[in-house]
């Protein structure tokens, strides 16, 4: 699950969290139309918090195939 929120630096406001970019982006043009009149103020931006369900599953990946190899080479080398 990720989450958006959006945050405006400005006015020091950060926004609730959102399930997705979209609603963000409405929440986005909303506040400039009706604080900024319609621009973008210094530093908004909208923080995406993307899930990790296996941080560094990657390397443990890429261990498990090295592994392998080591394996494999050590059967068929001697
Ligand atoms: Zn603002």
């Amino acid at each position: 699950m990720s989450s958006y929120r959006y945050r405006c630096a400005a006015c020091g406001i950060t926004w609730e969290e959102v399930a997705n970019r979209r609603q963000a982006e409405q929440e986005r043009e909303r506040h400039r139309s009706e604080v900024h009149g319609g621009g973008a103020p210094d530093g908004d931006g909208i923080q995406a918090n993307e899930s990790k369900p296996w941080p560094g599953s990657g390397a443990i990946l890429a261990g498990l195939v090295l592994v392998l190899l080591l394996l494999y080479s050590g059967r068929h080398g001697q």
